[in-house]
């Protein structure tokens, strides 16, 4: 019998403590259990590692209490605390911060189940002066605005206010000034909506022999730890409508038969009520054993507690969601599906800065169960593996019914001249095209990865481009609020009737937005039915499902949209898909520049010509003959992997040589600068050969969030090895004030 247990302890920077089990908990407390204590004389929170049988600390205290209510009690399964090692480890992140990130909030703290938990968010974004300023009035709004600040998203009330050291009059003075909003849940983005009704088709000869490679791997559970000793990993590389989804379900009733649970990692923006539609209809039979249970971050905090036990006590075996969901507690997992895997957004971008779908492979892996990795257009990494022989490769090279891939069309922007730009953005082969589909009464969707109205305020005689005071980025004109807003942190101000450099009244702008080619086609087909979606048009309760249940039911012509409309929308009655401007990412001083304007096209086309009619595609570009746009133009994965192998080759970009990228950021620049060659020499010291490492070099986007950032990037062979060196480095050295170096493994934005 346990008589004592070590406990990594929440709010202590990584310590270990060992407490005593008191009678009334024994056998309650297993590794990964979540227990109240007394650290020097405050209550704290705590995970159980281990159970040890002897303690030679003196005076050992006894724990006080379990989180959660009898039988609800919160504890981790035992391989999530193996994950979350590796994870520690990998990503270089604190331990303790690994186990937050896999328990929702409300379970994190000493709070008891079923209340309900006040969330605070940012309502406005404070710039450098004015926390100043508040830093000398009133300090304490300061650190909750800080606090606030770095953690980017909802923070519950009482956690704040610990973490700030501050009394609810601070939180309540802030939320009277406009600063903050406190809200008690958040409203679910999974309700309501209008489906087509399913049907199960046959599996095509292509499905089939996919699905039957999967079923091989999976296998019933055999007792602890279950699964096969060599579980597979799969890449299913199947082209837009291929049918993938249904290669999913069919694998995951094989799961359910083989007693196991399956879990289905979705994009965050393909998270729709009709993906999550695809799986209820499936698998949430009134009466049936296994209900599907959803995490995602629009998830109110009561609902996302009662989903993660749903999960945890094992009722519900099916679980969809999206980055954060790698981490759900299902206990015996037999399959692990990554949709689209290679998304960028499956890479978080703070700390612990884990990829989702590199941490499903290995979460596989420590749980004995094969992963399924799906997309049309694989990552040059995963499909490289599956070349390797590391991965299986299952192909889908046709249309799940026949249909064709669209015809897709480019449209060389340089030969349409002004006319194109001042007809905010649309060419006329496009216009013409959308006048065709709309006299056929067949649906057009428009892509525009830039939404406000236009891209950039400029002067036309100085040059001078209108700048975030926060962030080094232009800032986009939105028109109906008369304002302009940086995209990255949120300032906004008026735009200015002249110059604020040389005084001259000829300031305009340029670039188009979603918001000028809404205007656009107004005026140019004042008889259709047009709807914007973006983040601008989406911020109402319910606006996205009332905008695609109306495009669904063919209440809406025209649905014109940022990447929120690029991913997994299916909509028959789509004949027309126009890609306003392919360039927007392009010359993006990344690596992968090419490789997601590949992505993007191509997911985008793939929206066309999904029904009974043939499809089409037209992309305009000021670049013609880039090698995204081609292979993309000709549906040639094949053709642009070759092409973009090679050229990884070249320059020893990933996978070939592996990257860490450390962040470094302060808000006084010679002090991140200093830093940074700092860190330069003393990475060199501790190098080991093949390792190599850059100059301290200025971020692409130099200021943001009101801080000086540059990067220092480390190449080596193996992500390991590169982690390893940065624990090492980073352990052993202290910065200037005010300074911090966060190291980036495997990064997927090096902006
Ligand atoms: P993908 O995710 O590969 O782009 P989907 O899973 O969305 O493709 O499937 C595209 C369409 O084909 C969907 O409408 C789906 O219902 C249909 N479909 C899938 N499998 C079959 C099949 N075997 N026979 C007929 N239609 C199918
Ligand atoms: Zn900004």
């Amino acid at each position: 019998m346990t008589k004592f247990v070590r406990v990594l302890i929440d709010r202590s920077e990584g310590r270990e403590l060992d407490y005593a089990v008191p009678e009334e908990f024994s056998g309650r407390v297993p590794p990964g259990a979540r227990v109240v204590l007394m650290l020097r004389n405050r209550r704290a929170t705590g995970t159980v590692l281990e159970e040890i049988a002897s303690s030679e600390v003196p005076g050992i205290r006894p724990i006080l209490g379990i989180v959660g209510e009898t039988g609800e009690e919160a504890s981790l399964p035992p391989s999530l605390l193996r994950l979350a090692r590796w994870v520690s480890g990998y990503y270089c992140a604190p331990f303790a911060s690994v186990l937050k990130a896999m328990l929702p909030p409300s379970l994190r703290g000493e709070r008891i189940a079923g209340k309900r938990i006040r969330m605070v968010t940012l309502a406005r974004h404070p710039d450098a002066g004015t926390l100043e300023k508040l830093g000398r009035t009133a300090p304490k709004r300061r650190r909750l605005l800080e606090i606030l600040l770095a953690a980017g998203s909802p923070v519950p009330a009482p956690e704040l206010l610990a973490s700030a050291g501050s009394a609810a009059p601070t939180l309540k003075a802030l939320e009277e000034a406009g600063w903050v909003s406190v809200t008690e849940e958040r409203a679910s983005r999974d309700a309501g909506g209008e489906y087509l009704p399913s049907r199960v088709p046959d599996l095509n000869p292509d499905q089939a022999r996919a699905v039957e490679s999967i079923m091989e791997a999976v296998t019933p559970p055999s007792g602890e730890g279950g699964g096969s000793a060599h579980p597979s990993v799969f890449l299913l590389h199947g082209v837009t409508g291929s049918g993938k989804t249904e290669v999913y379900l069919r694998s995951i009733e094989a799961v359910l038969a083989a007693g196991r649970s399956a879990l289905v990692l979705v994009p965050e923006i393909a998270l729709t009520p009709q993906t999550v539609e695809r799986f209820r209809s499936r698998f949430d039979i009134p009466g049936a054993r296994h209900g599907v249970a959803v995490l995602h971050s629009h998830l109110g905090e009561a609902e996302r507690r009662e989903e993660w036990m749903r999960i945890r006590s094992g009722a519900a075996r099916i679980v969809i969601g999206a980055r954060s969901a790698v981490f759900a507690p299902l206990t015996s997992p037999g399959l692990i599906i990554v949709d689209e895997e290679h998304e960028g957004s499956y890479k978080q971008e703070e700390s612990p800065r884990y990829h989702a779908r590199d941490v499903a492979v290995m979460r596989g892996r420590l749980e004995g169960c094969p992963v399924l990795l799906g997309s049309a257009t694989p990552s040059v990494e995963s499909y490289r593996n599956a070349l390797a022989g590391k991965y299986r490769l299952l192909e889908m090279p046709r249309r799940a019914d026949g249909q064709k891939m669209p015809l897709i069309r480019v449209v060389d922007l340089r030969l349409q001249g002004k006319r194109a730009v001042s007809d905010g953005g649309l060419s006329a082969p496009l216009q013409i095209a959308i006048s065709r589909r709309l006299e056929l009464s067949q649906q057009v969707i428009l892509f525009l990865n830039r939404r406000g109205y236009a891209t950039s305020v400029l002067c036309e005689q100085c040059g001078h481009v209108c700048r975030c005071p926060n962030c080094s980025l232009s800032l986009t004109l939105h028109r109906n609020a008369d304002r302009m807003a940086c995209h990255l942190c949120g300032h906004s101000s008026r735009p200015p009737s002249a110059c604020p450099e040389c005084r001259d009244p000829g300031i305009r702008h340029s670039g188009t937005g979603t918001q000028r080619v809404e205007e656009t086609l107004r005026r140019l087909y004042p008889e259709a039915r047009i709807a914007r979606m973006d983040a601008d048009t989406m911020s109402g309760r319910g606006s996205y499902e009332k905008v695609l249940g109306d495009f669904r039911a063919r209440r809406t012509d025209i649905l014109l949209g940022t990447q929120m409309i690029a991913k997994g929308l299916d909509f028959p009655n789509v004949t027309l898909v126009g890609i306003i401007n392919a360039d927007t990412g392009l010359h993006s001083p990344d690596f992968r520049a090419g490789e997601r304007t590949f992505q993007l096209l191509t997911q985008v086309a793939g929206r066309a010509g999904r029904g009974e009619a043939e499809g089409e595609v037209l992309i305009q570009t000021y670049s013609p003959g880039s090698p995204s746009i081609q292979h993309a133009r000709h549906h040639d994965f094949a053709g642009f992997y070759g092409q973009e192998v090679s050229f990884r080759e070249v320059f020893g970009h990933p996978p070939f040589r592996r990257i860490l990228l450390l962040r470094i950021r302060s808000v006084s620049r010679e002090d991140a600068e200093r830093a940074g060659r700092m860190l330069a020499s003393a990475f060199r010291r501790a190098a080991p050969e093949g390792v190599e490492v850059s100059d301290p070099a200025p971020a692409p986007i130099e200021r943001a969030h009101g801080s000086h950032r540059f990067h220092l990037t480390l190449k080596g062979a193996s992500g390991t090895l590169l982690s390893s060196l940065a624990r090492e480095v980073l352990g052993g050295l202290s910065l200037p004030a005010g300074v911090v170096a966060s190291p980036d493994v495997d990064p997927c934005s090096l902006l």
